[in-house]
C-alpha cells in the first residue's frame, strides 16, 4: 500500500459514504421519475445530493426549484451546481444570493462548458468569473460553504498537460474549495495516478470518485470521447451486441459498476459521487453491494412522491 491511500481499507458499509447527482426535470414525466428515484436513494442516507446547473444558466429555475423541493420535502442535504458562462459576476453574484436565502450551504462551483458547445474554445464572460476558482472565490467571500470542484483524472481536455490541471485544481483549493469531484472514469489506475499526483503538488482534500453506472453504453461512449474520458476496450466488451436487450445490459451494468467501486474501496477510498442519470435501480444495487443500507423509517422523501 503506497503513501497516497488511506492507512487502512475501511470497512465495507460502515465507513464508506456517498453521493448522488441529479438533473433538473424538463418535463412532468421527468419531474416524476426523478422524484421516485430520490424517493428511493433517500433512505441510503447519502451525505449529500446534487443538482446540476445547465451552461449558462439555462436551468437556473429548474436547478432552484429541485434544490428548494429537496430542501423542504426530504431529510437530504442538497449542493447546488453553479457555473460561470455566459454570466457576467453580478449575475452569478445574484444566483449565489438566491440559492443562499433559500437555506443552501453545499455548491458545486464550475466554470462550465463552451457555450457553443463542447470542444469549442471557451471565452470566459467580459465581465465574468473565468473559471472554476474564480468562482470558489466569489462563493468563499459570501460565505463559509461546503464547496466541491471538479477533477479530471485523465485531465481536462483543455489542459495541455497534467501540470497545467492540477495546478487549476490547485487554485480552488487555495480559494476554498472543501472537495473534489472527478470526472467518470473506468480505470481505477487513472485516478489513484491522478491523486498521487495531486498529493505531490500539495492537495490535500478529498478527490472523491465520480462513478456513472452505465444505463446506455452506446450512450456513454460517444459522450466519453467528447469530454475526455477514456472507454477501454475491456468495456465495450462487457456490453457488445446488448443494444436491444436492456435486461441483461442492466445486469452487466450493475456488476460493472459494482466491481469498481470495490476495487477503489479495496485501494483506501471511502467516499463516492454516483451520477445517478435520475435513475435509481444501479446506484442503488451498487450501494448495497458496498453495503449501505436502507434507513427507510428516518426517511421523509415519500412525502415529495
Ligand atoms: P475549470 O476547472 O475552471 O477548468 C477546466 C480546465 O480548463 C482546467 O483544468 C484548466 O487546465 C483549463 N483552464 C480553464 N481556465 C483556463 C485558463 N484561463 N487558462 C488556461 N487553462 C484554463 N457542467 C455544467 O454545465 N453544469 C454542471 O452542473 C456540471 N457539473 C459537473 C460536475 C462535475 C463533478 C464535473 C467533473 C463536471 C461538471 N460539469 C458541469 C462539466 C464542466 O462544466 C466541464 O467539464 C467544463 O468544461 C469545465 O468546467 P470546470 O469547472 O471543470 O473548469
Amino acid at each position: 500500500m503506497n503513501q497516497f491511500r488511506f492507512s487502512r481499507r475501511p470497512d465495507i458499509g460502515e465507513k464508506v459514504s456517498v453521493s448522488f447527482e441529479f438533473f433538473p426535470p424538463k418535463t412532468d414525466e421527468m419531474e416524476s421519475r426523478l422524484w421516485d428515484t430520490v424517493t428511493r436513494l433517500e433512505p441510503l442516507r447519502p451525505e449529500f445530493v446534487s443538482v446540476t446547473y445547465g451552461a449558462g444558466g439555462s436551468t437556473r429555475e429548474r436547478t432552484a426549484r429541485t434544490v428548494k423541493r429537496i430542501l423542504n420535502e426530504t431529510s437530504l442535504t442538497p449542493a447546488a451546481h453553479m457555473t460561470c458562462v455566459d454570466a457576467a459576476r453580478d449575475q452569478v453574484d445574484t444566483v449565489i444570493r438566491e440559492f443562499v436565502d433559500f437555506g443552501v450551504t453545499r455548491f458545486v462551483a464550475l466554470r462550465g462548458d463552451p457555450a457553443a458547445g463542447v470542444g469549442t474554445a471557451y471565452r470566459p464572460h467580459p465581465d465574468g468569473y473565468a473559471n472554476g476558482a474564480e468562482l470558489v472565490g466569489a462563493l468563499k467571500s459570501v460565505g463559509d460553504f461546503d464547496i466541491s470542484v471538479s477533477a479530471y483524472p485523465e485531465k481536462h481536455p483543455e489542459s495541455p498537460d497534467f501540470a497545467t490541471d492540477i495546478d487549476m485544481l490547485k487554485r480552488k483549493v487555495d480559494n476554498g474549495a472543501t472537495r473534489a469531484i472527478t470526472q467518470f472514469f473506468f480505470d481505477n489506475d487513472l485516478y489513484e495516478r491522478y491523486v498521487e499526483r495531486a498529493r505531490r503538488a500539495g492537495i490535500y482534500i478529498p478527490i472523491v470518485p465520480g462513478i456513472l453506472p452505465v444505463h446506455n453504453f452506446t450512450q456513454v461512449a460517444n459522450f466519453s470521447s467528447r469530454c475526455g474520458a477514456l472507454v477501454p476496450a475491456w468495456l465495450a466488451e462487457r456490453f457488445e451486441g446488448l443494444e436491444n436487450d436492456p435486461q441483461t445490459h442492466a445486469l452487466v451494468a450493475s456488476a460493472v459498476a459494482a466491481e469498481q467501486v470495490l476495487d477503489l474501496v479495496e485501494r483506501g477510498v471511502g467516499d463516492f459521487h454516483f451520477y445517478t442519470m435520475n435513475r435509481a435501480d444501479l446506484v442503488f444495487a451498487v450501494c448495497h453491494m458496498i453495503g449501505i443500507r436502507s434507513h427507510e423509517a428516518e426517511a421523509t422523501g415519500s412525502a415529495a412522491a
